[in-house]
């Protein structure tokens, strides 16, 4: 079945999602939305999928970052994010048990959000404690682009998305990403700048 992905705006992707039990995790109606959403994460494409992303109100989400999508950058930009291949897999119930103080600052899209972009402040190395597709109990000490997938895919499993975290101010449309921005150094130390002071209240802008 084809899935259609939600976009910001929709109420599920402010949800917290449900935990699922082992039981259902082996059951028939979970393991075809888990190869439904393989499906869309590909056809996408993308590099993960949440189940809010598609309506499904569930801490499930799918994972893989293929060798083919990483053809297109260079290997410059690779080696910065440390981005190497992930194989397809499925993380239920995830508990982020460790992040590292480590902070990393990239540009990052969300399928849910098309057509934009923003820099976002990620813990450079996580370990994830989840459930595989079998309901078995498995852990991931991930660091570089894979640890901001998993940060980026629990996070929907808890109603954020990036534009929560991101740096506003870097907030463009991928047109102009790609015009302006893309292949260009991003300083990996960026003081959060103070808001702007709030504007006189007897003034309208
Ligand atoms: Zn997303």
């Amino acid at each position: 079945m084809r899935l259609k992905i939600v976009h910001a705006g929709e109420p599920v992707l402010r949800e917290t999602a449900r935990l699922l039990t082992p039981q259902e995790v082996l059951g028939e109606e979970i393991q075809r939305l888990i190869r439904d959403m393989r499906e869309a994460m590909r056809d996408a494409p993308g590099v993960g999928l949440a189940a809010p992303q598609i309506g499904q109100s569930l801490q499930l989400a799918v994972i893989e970052d293929r060798e083919d999508l990483l053809k297109g950058y260079a290997a410059a930009d690779l080696a910065e994010r440390e981005r190497r291949a992930v194989p397809f897999h499925v993380i239920i119930n995830p508990v982020i048990a460790y992040a590292s103080d480590e902070v990393k600052y990239f540009y990052e899209g969300c399928l849910s959000l098309p057509g934009f972009s923003a820099i976002v402040p990620r813990a450079r190395t996580v370990r994830v404690e989840y459930l595989d597709e079998r309901a078995q109990s498995q852990f991931v000490q991930a660091s570089g682009w894979y640890a901001r997938i998993l940060q980026h895919e629990i996070d929907h499993l808890h109603g954020a998305l990036y534009i929560d975290r991101m740096q506003s101010r870097t907030f463009t449309t991928l047109d102009n990403w790609t015009r302006l921005y893309k292949g260009k150094p991003i300083p990996q130390s960026q003081p959060t700048p103070d808001p702007p002071d709030p504007p006189d209240s007897a003034t309208e802008a």
